[in-house]
């Protein structure tokens, strides 16, 4: 058999431990090159139905029918020079100034520079929200639309979400996501505890409220999954699912911790009067 695949599951009858269902059914990728097993979490559950498990390498590749990956794409980067030009600007986004009116302008100013919080007037006023992975490298830079009054996210008459590659106009800007405030990681040590909302807005306040904790986000309820958290695996994670997606989040903390993760997955929001959707900031201010 000709390779030109760089990774596939295994032709051979070998089956190991599925990292979910715990049954030996569990079908490995094979790095091609080398003729060894990638790890042990990439692969694909015999049990289709009953168990599903399926990951592969990497979220960037090219897959063909067989499920045989192709071509791995690399993430493109932004240039650290957009930190100059859209942080710190003299005009300030209409999030940023909702935050310097509610908490204490230090904190804000503090919390500002840590995450690079920027603006640009994409839409007049709208925020950016850098990701920075370890490496302190930029893989992308969302664009959301807040009203500076409520702090709420403008979503009518459409909702107002892009991104800075969309912006600057950068042709085949390959998008890979990383955790928003990932970057902050280098600052704490092992010991400390790391906590995971959804939205880059709750970090932010949450970080200004409570110190004592790193305040990271997914930045979409589907980005609570193991790629996006496999830079934080070796630390105690509490994570805060938005109300109404603490199934989903539990479900992917019980077969995480399953690979060695530390994740408590609180159910604070569900048990709690509060609308769907909503997440720790609504509960803090509604309460
Ligand atoms: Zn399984």
């Amino acid at each position: 058999m000709k390779h030109n695949y760089k990774y596939s599951l295994d032709t051979s009858s070998k089956k190991f431990i599925c990292p979910n269902c715990n049954k030996k059914t569990f079908v490995k990728f094979i790095d091609n090159e080398t003729q060894q097993y990638l790890n042990n979490n990439d692969g694909r559950c015999d049990r289709e139905s009953k168990c599903g498990y399926f990951k592969k390498p990497t979220s960037n590749c090219i897959t063909n029918i067989n499920n045989c990956i192709t071509e791995v794409i690399q993430p493109s980067y932004h240039n650290r020079k957009v930190l100059q030009e859209y942080c710190n600007t003299k005009q300030q986004s209409n999030f940023i100034s909702y935050l310097f009116k509610h908490f204490e302008p230090k904190a804000v100013s503090q919390a500002i520079n840590l995450y690079h919080i920027g603006t640009t007037n994409y839409w007049h006023g709208a925020t950016i929200f850098w990701q920075m992975d370890t490496k302190n490298v930029i893989r992308g830079g969302k664009i959301m639309q807040y009203d500076c009054k409520t702090g709420k996210r403008v979503k009518k008459p459409f909702n107002h979400v892009s991104w800075m590659h969309k912006q600057l106009k950068l042709k085949n800007f390959v998008l890979q996501q990383c955790l928003f405030g990932q970057h902050l990681i280098n600052t704490i040590s092992k010991s400390d505890t790391i906590c995971i909302v959804e939205s880059e807005k709750t970090a932010i306040i949450m970080s200004i409220l409570i110190t004592n904790f790193l305040w990271l986000a997914t930045g979409s309820k589907s980005g609570f999954k193991e790629n996006m958290l496999q830079p934080i695996k070796e630390y105690k994670i509490i994570a805060y699912p938005d109300k109404t997606e603490y199934h989903n989040w539990q479900k992917t903390s019980l077969l995480l911790n399953k690979q060695g993760y530390k994740i408590e997955c609180s159910n604070l929001l569900e048990s709690i009067e509060l609308e769907n959707g909503g997440d720790l900031v609504d509960f803090l201010y509604n309460k």
